[in-house]
C-alpha cells in the first residue's frame, strides 16, 4: 500500500523545495539540521586532481593492471567509514582485504555511468564472475555508442554481465525514439534487466532503470506514486538490487549538497526488500559504499561530474550458495 498522501505524496502539491525537504526529514525521522561529511574516497582513489586532469592522460594506461587495482568493499570501507547521516547510515565494518578469488565465492564487479568512456579508463576492469553495470553507458543514448559499449562488454572476461539502462539511454525509450532499439539485441553480450530479475549461481539479481524526474531524459518518473509502483515490483527475495539511481540518503548527495535519491526506493529497500547489496550510480558525486545495518549501498559511478572516468570499480564477494558450482 502506498503511504498516506498527506505524509508522502508530492503530486498535485506545489510545495517549495524547503517544505519538501522538511517532509522528507519527518518521514525518515531525520533531525532538522544535518551535517554531512564529504567522503575522502574520491580523493584517495583519484590518480590526479580531478579539477585539473586532462582526458588525454587517460588514453594510455601507464600502469599494468595488478590485483592492487581491485578495490574490494573491505578496502573501500576503511576509507569511507564516515556516516553521511547518523540516523540512516551506520559505519561499515572493515573486512580483511584480499585479492584471491576462492572457488567457493562469487565475485561481483560493480561499475556504472561509464558514459562512452570505456576506451580511456586508466586501469583494467577487475576480473570476477559477474559484472554489474548500473546504467548510463552512453552520453546521449546514441545507438552507435551503445553498440561500441556492447563490443567492449564482449571483450571482458566475466562469465555474466548484467546491465540496466540509465536516464541517458534514450535509444531504449519510446518517448525519444518512435521505434526504440531492442536492448536485448543491442546488448547481446549482456543480460539486460528492465523490471526483471535473473539468477546467477542461485543469487537473485533484480534490475530497473527508473529515476525520479529531474529534467527530460529517459526512464524518469515523477516522484511519489509512480516511483512507488515500479519499486513495488521488486521481489522480496532479491539478493542484489541493481537500479540506476540511489535511494534517498545513500550515496546520493549532489554537488549542490542536496539529496538526489528516491525516497520511495529507500522505503521499499529498507522496509520490504532488504537486499544484501544495492548497486546503483546516477549521482556521480555519490561514489562509494555505505551500510545501514542490513544492506550495502554501492554507488559505482566511474565518471565524475565532468564525465571523466576517475573512480574505480567496486568489488564484493558473496558465498557460493549451497548446491551450486562455478563450473
Ligand atoms: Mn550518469
Ligand atoms: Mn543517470
Amino acid at each position: 500500500m502506498f503511504p498516506q498522501k498527506s505524509h508522502y505524496f508530492h503530486a498535485g502539491r506545489q510545495d517549495s523545495r524547503r517544505q519538501q525537504n522538511e517532509r522528507r526529514r519527518h518521514r525518515h525521522h531525520l533531525p532538522s539540521t544535518v551535517e554531512h561529511t564529504v567522503t575522502p574516497l574520491q580523493h584517495l582513489l583519484t590518480p590526479t586532481d580531478t579539477q585539473t586532469v586532462d582526458l588525454s592522460t587517460f588514453s594510455t594506461p601507464t600502469v599494468t593492471p595488478t590485483s592492487t587495482y581491485i578495490q574490494t568493499i573491505a578496502s573501500v570501507c576503511t576509507q569511507t567509514v564516515q556516516p553521511i547521516f547518523t540516523p540512516i547510515v551506520t559505519p561499515v565494518t572493515s573486512l580483511p582485504t584480499y585479492t584471491r578469488r576462492p572457488a567457493d565465492v562469487v565475485r561481483f564487479v560493480c561499475i556504472s555511468d561509464t558514459h562512452n568512456r570505456t576506451d580511456c579508463l586508466h586501469y583494467s576492469i577487475p576480473d570476477g564472475d559477474v559484472l554489474l553495470h548500473g546504467g548510463d553507458f552512453t552520453i546521449r543514448g546514441d545507438p552507435h555508442n551503445a553498440h561500441v559499449f556492447n563490443q567492449w562488454l564482449g571483450r571482458l572476461p566475466h562469465k555474466y554481465k548484467v546491465v540496466i539502462a540509465g536516464n541517458h539511454e534514450e535509444l531504449f525509450d519510446k518517448n525519444f525514439y518512435p521505434v526504440p532499439a531492442d536492448p536485448k539485441k543491442v546488448l547481446s553480450n549482456a543480460i539486460y534487466l528492465q523490471d526483471q530479475y535473473t539468477s546467477v549461481y542461485g543469487i537473485k539479481i533484480y534490475g530497473a532503470p527508473w529515476t525520479p524526474r529531474h529534467y527530460r531524459s529517459a526512464f524518469q518518473l515523477p516522484r511519489g506514486e509512480q516511483c512507488w509502483k515500479k519499486w513495488s515490483l521488486i521481489p522480496e527475495d532479491t539478493d542484489i538490487l541493481l537500479t540506476h539511481g540511489p535511494p534517498w540518503g545513500q550515496g546520493d548527495i549532489t554537488k549542490k549538497s542536496q539529496h538526489g535519491g528516491c525516497e520511495e526506493l529507500l522505503a521499499i529497500v529498507q522496509d520490504k526488500v532488504k537486499p544484501k547489496y544495492h548497486v546503483f550510480g546516477h549521482i556521480h558525486e555519490g561514489y562509494g559504499v555505505t551500510h545501514d545495518g542490513t544492506t550495502f549501498f554501492i554507488n559505482a559511478a566511474l565518471c565524475n561530474n565532468r564525465y571523466l572516468p576517475v573512480n574505480r570499480p567496486i568489488v564484493f564477494d558473496m558465498p557460493l550458495p549451497r548446491g551450486y558450482t562455478k563450473k
